[in-house]
């Protein structure tokens, strides 16, 4: 049976915790890959219809690996939650920004409707917040359609990219990926 049909059938209570149950991460609450997988493709569709197009980040936490090692998977999971708290207050503003849990120590945003430089302006904004409570830094890769990807698909791969940049050039910053000249 179609999702739609059974919540359909559901008091809004009753709708409102299985759609938490489906949408979101249980360590963070924030969104989940499964509602990003859904969203892109909504996103995809509205495409044509946003005349600046849209960006989106990737937001990895730096040396992750390292911290956990240090002061255990516990004081991880914390930072987990710090890092993703941080960052839903830093988007407080922008209620089209939705952040979801993408892997282990991985958030993405996606950002509809936006220019490249106005979503490179909200990565380093949350860097630098997540920089100044959180007691680790994060590396940030910013992408977007059609300033630099040339399809909604390709938004992932060049953020990406964009990310690797970011932690070649020695982390805690954000790079965008032109592929390019500009
Ligand atoms: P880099 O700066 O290159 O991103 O290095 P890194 O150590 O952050 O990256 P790497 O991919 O080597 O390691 C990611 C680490 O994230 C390893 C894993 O233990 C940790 N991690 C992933 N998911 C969770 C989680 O749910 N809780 C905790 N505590 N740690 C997690
Ligand atoms: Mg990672
Ligand atoms: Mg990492």
């Amino acid at each position: 049976m179609h999702l739609e049909k059974v919540l359909s059938k559901l008091t809004p209570k009753e709708r409102g915790f299985i759609s938490t149950l489906i949408e979101r991460d249980p360590l963070t609450g924030v969104y989940n890959r499964r509602k990003f997988n859904h969203d892109i493709q909504l996103l995809v569709s509205m495409a044509e219809r946003m005349s600046r197009g849209s960006g989106l980040l990737i937001i990895d936490i730096d040396d992750f690996k390292k911290f956990n090692d240090e002061f255990g998977h516990t004081e991880g999971d914390k930072i987990l939650r710090k890092v993703a708290q941080v960052i839903e207050k830093s988007l407080r503003d922008y209620d089209k920004i939705h952040i979801y849990r993408y892997g282990g120590e991985e958030f993405i945003l996606i950002i509809p409707d936006t220019t490249v430089s106005d979503a490179h302006a909200i990565g380093e904004r949350l860097r630098q917040n997540v920089r100044n409570s959180c007691g680790v830094t994060v590396s940030v890769g910013v992408s977007h359609y059609k300033e630099i990807s040339n399809s909604m698909h390709e938004l992932l791969v060049d953020a990406d990219k964009a990310l690797y940049v970011a932690k070649r050039g020695g982390k805690d910053q954000v790079a965008v990926y032109y592929k390019r000249p500009h």
